[in-house]
């Protein structure tokens, strides 16, 4: 099953140079990249983005954190893009993650954790279109 994902290189990693590398990775890993944009997101939209967060006692420097800087935010598609993306990432905190996942590799702490991919079907079709419209994304 062809799935799409919604995957942000988030600041800490961009400021650390390490936007290519993890590029290379996920392309290494067979996803396709679909489409592809830097941007720095403003309060209104990292809060829009993180909304199902916002009960949670860290969200105001979520919020805070996703904004400190440029972003790159891509669609990925391919068998299974979702799950293998998120293996791929590894745990969200990197003190658990598995050896030779992203964040593992490339994430400081649980917060800045270098990548965000979506969690699920539901969440990957509104996440991909919160960044991009159909006609940004490559046949
Ligand atoms: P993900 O799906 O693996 O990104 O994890 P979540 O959806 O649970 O959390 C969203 C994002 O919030 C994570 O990627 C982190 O950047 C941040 N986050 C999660 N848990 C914590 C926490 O306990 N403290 C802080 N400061 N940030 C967190």
């Amino acid at each position: 099953m062809t799935e799409r994902t919604l995957s942000i290189i988030k600041p800490d990693a961009v400021s650390k140079g390490l936007a290519g590398r993890i590029l290379g990775e996920i392309e290494q890993s067979g996803l396709r990249i679909v489409a592809l944009r830097m941007l720095r997101l403003d309060r209104r939209q990292a809060e829009g983005f993180y909304a199902v967060h916002q009960e949670r006692p860290f969200f105001r420097d979520l919020v805070e954190f996703m904004c400190s800087g440029p972003a790159i935010v891509a669609v990925l598609e391919g068998e299974k893009a979702i799950e293998r993306y998120r293996a791929l990432m590894g745990a969200t905190d990197p003190a658990k993650a598995d050896e030779g996942t992203l964040r593992k590799k490339y994430a400081a702490n649980v917060q800045n954790n270098a990548v965000h991919g979506s969690d699920g079907p539901d969440t990957a079709r509104s996440e991909v279109a919160y960044f991009f419209s159909a006609v940004d994304i490559v046949a």
